[in-house]
C-alpha cells in the first residue's frame, strides 16, 4: 500500500533488475515519487536460481516485499539449510557441514519467480521500458537538477537519480566523475574480469538420480570443491529441480591485471563436451551431472567492480547493487547486498527529515555506510572462492578446509540492518543535517 506523497523531490531509478525493482517498489510504498527506467522491453531475468540469504530476507521483510516473494513459493521455502561441502574428486568425501541455525533462514528459488513477485508490485504508470540510459548530466539552468539521457534520444529530468543498472552501469560514469569523458570510461577503469567462468544450468532431480548420481541429494545446498574449480548444487522448487553453477578460475592472474580481449562477449555458450573436459579427473558425480547439462551450456565470464569505487554517491546521484559493487558470486551474496542498499536508501529517502535541500548529504551518508559493508562482503566472496578452489590460507586438507569454511557466512548473514539505519540517522543528526530534536 503506497503512502501519500509528502516529498519535495522525485526520484529516477535506472535499471529494473532485482535491486532496482526492489528499491523502486519500496520507495513507491514509502510515498516517494519514483519513475523506473529499464533498457529492455520488459522486466526479465536469466533462467537460473538465486539464493536470498538471511540478511536479504530481513531486508525484503523490512521493505514489505517478503510476503509477495513467499506467496510465489511452496510452503516451507523459507528455512535454514546451512551448506554441505563435498570433495569434487574421488568418492566425494564430506569435507564440511556448515550447520543450519534458526536465525539463518534463507530462500533458494528460480530468478524468474523472484522477479515475477516484484513485478506484480511495481506501479506500471511509473515504469518505462526500452529506455537505455547513456549518461547523466546536470541541468543547464535548474541548479542541482539532473537530466537522464537515453539511447533513443529522449531525456528525463529528475531531482535524484539511483543507478541500479548493473555491472556495466552508465550511471557510474557520473558518480566516478567520468562525465564528459567517453561513455563507458568508468567501466574501463572500474570493471575487471575476475578470471572466473560460471556455467549454469537446471537439472530435474529425478534425472540426476536415475543417471546414477550417488551423493544423497537433500533439501540442502551443496558445493563440490577441488583445485581451481567448484560446483554448487542447490535444490529449488521443493527439490524437484537442481540449480547447478559450476565455476572454474585462474589464480595465476590477479583480478584487474588482465582483461578479456576487447569485443569478447561476457556471456556465450560452451559445448557439453568442452565443459566435461574442464572437469576432467573429477569424481563420478561431477561427470554424471555435467552429462546432464544442456548441449550448449551458458558460460558467464564473471566481471566485478574492481578496484572499489571511492564513493557510491556524487551530488544527488547514487549507485546500488552491481553498479556499485558487483562481486564474485561465491557466497551467493551479490543481489543480497543490492537489496540491503535498497533498504537503506528507502529508509533514508523516506525519512521525514529528508528533503531536496539535504539530499546530497543524505546520499553521501548512504555511501559512507554501505560502501564499507558491501566491500567486506566483496572481499569475503573472493576469499570463499579461493578456499573452495584449494587456495585457502590453511590448505586443502579436510582440517584446513574445515577451519577456513567455519563461519564463512557469518559476516554476511548476521548483519544488523536496523543498527545500520540508526547509525546513518545518528550521523545525519551529528552533522546537523537532520533536526537535532529527534
Ligand atoms: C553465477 C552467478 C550466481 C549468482 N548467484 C547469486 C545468488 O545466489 N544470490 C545473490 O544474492 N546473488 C547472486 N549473484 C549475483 C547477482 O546475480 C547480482 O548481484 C544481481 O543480479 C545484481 O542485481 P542488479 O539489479 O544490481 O543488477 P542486474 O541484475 O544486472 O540488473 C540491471 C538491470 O538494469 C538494466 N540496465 C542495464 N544497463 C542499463 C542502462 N544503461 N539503462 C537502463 N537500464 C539498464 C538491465 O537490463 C537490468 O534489468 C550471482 C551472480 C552470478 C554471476
Amino acid at each position: 500500500m503506497s503512502k501519500s506523497n509528502t516529498k519535495d523531490f522525485q526520484v529516477a531509478v535506472i535499471g529494473g533488475g532485482v535491486c532496482g525493482l526492489a528499491c523502486a517498489i519500496a520507495l513507491q510504498n514509502a510515498g516517494v515519487p519514483v519513475e523506473i527506467f529499464e533498457a529492455a522491453a520488459a522486466f526479465g531475468e536469466v533462467g537460473a536460481g538465486i539464493g536470498i540469504g538471511p540478511n536479504a530476507v530481513r531486508a525484503l521483510k523490512a521493505m514489505g516485499l517478503l510476503d509477495a516473494v513467499l506467496g510465489k513459493l511452496p510452503p516451507g521455502s523459507l528455512s535454514s539449510k546451512g551448506f554441505l561441502f563435498y570433495s569434487g574428486l574421488g568418492d566425494h568425501q564430506l569435507v564440511y557441514d556448515y550447520p543450519p541455525a534458526a536465525e539463518d533462514a534463507s530462500i533458494s528459488m528460480h530468478r524468474a519467480v523472484f522477479l515475477d513477485a516484484l513485478v506484480g508490485l511495481v506501479d506500471p504508470r511509473h515504469t518505462h521500458f526500452n529506455k537505455r540510459c547513456t549518461s547523466i548530466s546536470e541541468h543547464p539552468t535548474s541548479l542541482g537538477k539532473l537530466v537522464v539521457h537515453f539511447q533513443d534520444g529522449t531525456s528525463h529530468e529528475a531531482d535524484v537519480v539511483l543507478g541500479a543498472d548493473g555491472v556495466k552501469s552508465a550511471v557510474r560514469d557520473f558518480v566516478v566523475g567520468a562525465g564528459g569523458a567517453a561513455v563507458g570510461a568508468a567501466n574501463e577503469k572500474h570493471v575487471a574480469f575476475s578470471n572466473t567462468a560460471a556455467y549454469r544450468g537446471i537439472i530435474p532431480s529425478a534425472l540426476l538420480k536415475a543417471a546414477g548420481f550417488k551423493t544423497q541429494l537433500t533439501d540442502r545446498p551443496a558445493c563440490f570443491i577441488g583445485p581451481d574449480k567448484h560446483v554448487v548444487v542447490v535444490p529449488i522448487k521443493n527439490g524437484e529441480l537442481i540449480n547447478v553453477a559450476a565455476f572454474s578460475a585462474r589464480y595465476d592472474i590477479p583480478i584487474g591485471s588482465q582483461n578479456l580481449p576487447a569485443g569478447t562477449p561476457w556471456v556465450d555458450e560452451i559445448s557439453r563436451e568442452d565443459l566435461k573436459k574442464e572437469y576432467d579427473g573429477w569424481g563420478s558425480d561431477i561427470t554424471t551431472l555435467l552429462r546432464l547439462m544442456p548441449e550448449k551450456t551458458i558460460r558467464w565470464s564473471v566481471h566485478v567492480v574492481h578496484p572499489p569505487l571511492e564513493s557510491y554517491a556524487k551530488g544527488r546521484v547514487a549507485l546500488l547493487g552491481d553498479a556499485a559493487h558487483a562481486m564474485l558470486p561465491h557466497l551467493g551474496a551479490g543481489a543480497g547486498q543490492g537489496i540491503e542498499d535498497a533498504l537503506l536508501l528507502t529508509r533514508l529517502l523516506g525519512h521525514p527529515d529528508t528533503c531536496i535541500a539535504n539530499m546530497q548529504a543524505v546520499l553521501q551518508t548512504y555511501s559512507d555506510i554501505r560502501r564499507p559493508r558491501s566491500q567486506i562482503v566483496w572481499d569475503a566472496s573472493q576469499r570463499a572462492g579461493s578456499v573452495y578452489d584449494h587456495h585457502g590460507p590453511r590448505g586443502p586438507t579436510v582440517q584446513g578446509l574445515s577451519e577456513d569454511l567455519r563461519d564463512i557466512w557469518k559476516p554476511v548473514w548476521r548483519y544488523d540492518l536496523d543498527a545500520e539505519f540508526q547509525q546513518a540517522v545518528a550521523k545525519l543528526h551529528g552533522n546537523a543535517i537532520f533536526a537535532q530534536s529527534q
